[in-house]
């Protein structure tokens, strides 16, 4: 064997004829980061050779030269979300609505006032506008917008229990994805972790039987894309707020998706608001911004106004802090549901709001357009999700363009390829079939839809 694979290992090209082959293909990098590109692609090729992969000389320099043109090409360019997943992860969770994203890049691409006052040149203001959008929306009387919810989480924790105790329920000590798990963030935090009641049923007694006079928060924890079904009891956050109120200690509540409108007007589940949260008495209460609320990645921080300003002031503040870009966009995601055009304007909204019927009638549309060029498709009748960690068990009725592989394909060769088109889209692969679902999609990118579907189901044939 170790014969075999000197053999194979003297396929690995020199860096000059990578570098000939790279340019000969186009590649613009600089005379800098070029070889060090094909450096490190060639000690991958060599662990890929000494794992056994067989590889000759122009299957290298093919494979490395396409390496080098990928680099110059964005990689996060759009894609369509087929998926039926409305708040998918891996596709970057919510698209913003057109006004955000302009928000966003004009705030980026510019100078903008971010700490200053224009009327007097007085330094500060950085939250003021977001703080009284979300007092009016949500009834707060202040608030903090931090990188995401996790950081949200963690710098509530840190600025309000740091050394001191924070009761939790054992049915909500959960682990949210990503590694996100509420023990070991309460642990960095500083704070020690002190559960109570069991995993299916916690009453407000076991809150109250574990403080003592170094208990600094009760913390409620939205238990995301886990639900616990049957003989289940968890305490209300009205009735943490009574007893918080009675002992001193701080009511915490992370919300996770944080809706701003009612999802049980859309047929789901009840989703808490934030609104109703504060409402209840909550100190404070953390949302993510790319969620439900249907904006940039973003971590809220809302509640009283005593405490909120203990969590400003805390050193990790700086640490977490959100750039002029994610402000500019949760302010204008904010300013729809000010005007009451949430549901036409914050594309997560619009794909929840959207009617099986009118869903039909776009997927038809498709299917014809799609027929007329000769691919063949069908409708199928499929539940589409909210996904982003919200309404675990919920589905929306949806209509799905199926299509089938042709003759000897299999349904993942033919998924691929429409992954990789131009724009590539991302749909679910069921019985066999590929379903791409238009409730995740908006309707002016159907065109762009069929379009993509043209290309990559013609090319071949
Ligand atoms: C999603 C989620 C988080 C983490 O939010 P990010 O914005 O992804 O950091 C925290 N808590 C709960 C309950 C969540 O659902």
């Amino acid at each position: 064997m170790p014969d075999d694979l000197g053999a194979r290992l003297r396929a690995i090209p020199p860096v000059d004829a990578v570098i000939a082959a790279a340019r000969e293909a186009g590649s613009g990098l600089s005379d800098e980061a070029l070889p060090r590109l094909i450096r490190a692609e060639l000690d991958e090729v060599r662990a890929a050779l000494v794992a056994g992969e067989r590889l000759d000389r122009i299957a290298i320099l093919d494979r490395l030269a396409q390496t080098a043109m990928a680099l110059e090409r964005p990689r996060l360019t759009p894609v369509l979300n087929a998926t039926g997943v409305i708040i998918h992860t891996n596709l970057g969770r919510a698209p913003v609505s057109v006004e955000t994203a302009e928000a966003m890049r004009d705030a980026a691409a510019s100078a903008v006032p971010l700490e200053i006052d224009p009327a007097s040149n007085a330094r500060g203001g950085r939250m003021r506008e977001i703080a009284l959008l979300l007092r009016v929306l949500t009834g707060a009387e202040a608030a903090l917008v931090v990188n995401n919810c996790a950081a949200a989480v963690l710098l509530t924790l840190a600025a309000t229990a740091a050394g001191r105790r924070v009761v939790v329920s054992r049915g909500e000590a959960v682990e949210i994805g990503g590694g996100f798990r509420i023990p070991d963030v309460l642990w960095q935090s500083g704070a020690t972790l002190v559960e109570v009641g069991t995993t299916n049923r916690t009453y407000v007694r076991d809150y109250a039987a574990a403080t003592d006079v170094d208990t600094a928060a009760y913390l409620k924890v939205h238990p995301s894309n886990f639900r616990a079904y049957g003989f289940t009891h968890a305490v209300t956050t009205a009735e943490l707020a009574v007893l918080g109120r009675e002992r001193g200690v701080a009511v915490l509540e992370d919300l996770g998706s944080g809706a701003l409108l009612e999802t049980a007007r859309f047929g789901l589940a009840p989703e808490p608001t934030i609104a109703q949260a504060i409402a209840v008495g909550a100190d404070l209460v953390m949302a993510s911004g790319d969620k439900l609320l249907g904006g940039p990645q973003a971590g809220i921080i809302a509640g009283s106004a005593r405490w909120v300003e203990a969590v400003s002031r805390h050193p990790l503040a700086r640490a977490v802090r959100a750039d002029k870009t994610t402000l500019a966009g949760i302010a204008a995601t904010l300013r729809h549901y000010a005007r009451g055009e949430a549901e036409s304007h914050i594309p997560v909204w619009r794909m929840i709001a959207a009617n099986p019927e009118a869903i039909h009638e776009r997927a038809q549309a498709i299917v014809g357009a799609l027929a007329s060029g000769g691919i063949a498709a069908d409708l199928e009748s499929v539940n589409a999700t909210v996904g982003g960690g919200s309404l675990p068990g919920e589905t929306l009725p949806s209509w799905a363009i199926a299509l089938e592989p042709m003759a000897g394909e299999p349904v993942d060769a033919l998924a691929r390829r429409l992954r990789l088109g131009s724009p590539g889209v991302f749909g679910r692969i069921e019985h066999d079939r590929l379903l791409l679902d238009p409730r995740t999609i908006l309707p002016e990118d159907d065109e762009a839809l069929i379009v993509a579907l043209q290309r990559a189901l013609t090319r071949e044939t």
